[in-house]
């Protein structure tokens, strides 16, 4: 005998807020690249954050791709509206990270990948300390990194003189993060930091509707 069935509610694959992952280091130690591998893996659907700053754009970049490049007067417009989720001065030049396209994609459940500096890291993390994982990036030596700097080939002596005295001080803030990276071999980083990943998009705190789906699945018959 065949019986009608009402057709039992499934319960839904639990939805949750999108995350803000974090990256910091001292110039040179790897960051960017690290930050570039991700974006380009279409799997790991990252929204990069593209920050504003008043620095001159290096001969590789790309305006309103890696960084959205103002004026002076600009940045100051933009800050003192209130525009940006968070500022600071980095080896004498202002970047910051403007808040509302941040606000779009966290609320539609994207996540995003920031490259910002201990100062502004630490600025988000009081603000939206819920929504952050945050991994700083050391160097294997300072001697490599500053064999970094130098490879790289995009900064004059004297910018590259300046951010190694400056990594002194970005280094002592490895304290604050949630995780710490060694970046020796760039295979191996790039993996930890995608476990990273995959690990605090399944945390239980994250998934807010983790509590809907339980209910659905206990009542199933
Ligand atoms: P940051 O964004 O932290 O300033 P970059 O990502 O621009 O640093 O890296 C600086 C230089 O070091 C680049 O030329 C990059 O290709 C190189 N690099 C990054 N990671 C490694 C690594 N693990 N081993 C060797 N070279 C690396
Ligand atoms: P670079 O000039 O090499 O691109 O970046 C210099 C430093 O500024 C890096 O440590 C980078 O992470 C940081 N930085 C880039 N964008 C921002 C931003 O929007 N806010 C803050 N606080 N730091 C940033």
């Amino acid at each position: 005998m065949t019986r009608a069935q009402t057709p039992k509610p499934q319960p839904e694959a639990p939805r949750r807020r999108g995350l803000m992952l974090i990256l910091s280091s001292p110039s040179g130690a790897g960051k960017s690249t690290l930050t570039r591998a991700l974006k380009e893996d279409n799997r790991q659907d990252l929204l990069l954050s593209i920050s504003v700053t008043t620095r001159e754009k290096r001969p590789s970049e790309v305006n309103n791709v890696h960084y959205t490049f103002i004026s002076e007067a600009d940045f100051g417009v933009m800050r003192d509206r209130g525009e940006l989720i968070e500022w600071a001065e980095v080896h004498g030049n202002f970047y910051g990270t403007p808040l509302k396209p941040i606000e779009a994609a966290l609320a539609a459940g994207q996540d995003v990948l920031f490259d910002i500096d201990y100062q502004g890291t630490r600025q988000i993390v009081q603000r939206m300390r819920a929504d952050t994982v945050t991994v700083f990036i050391l160097p294997p030596s300072m001697a490599e990194l500053k064999n970094r700097l130098d490879r790289r080939a995009e900064d004059s002596d004297a910018v590259i003189a300046k951010r190694l005295t400056n990594a002194r001080t970005e280094i002592a803030r490895w304290v604050d993060y949630d995780y710490v990276l060694i970046n020796d071999n760039l295979d191996r980083t790039y993996d930890e930091l995608r476990s990273i990943l995959a690990a605090e998009r399944l945390k239980r705190e994250r998934q807010t509707g983790l509590g809907a789906f339980v209910d659905a699945l206990l009542a199933e018959g």
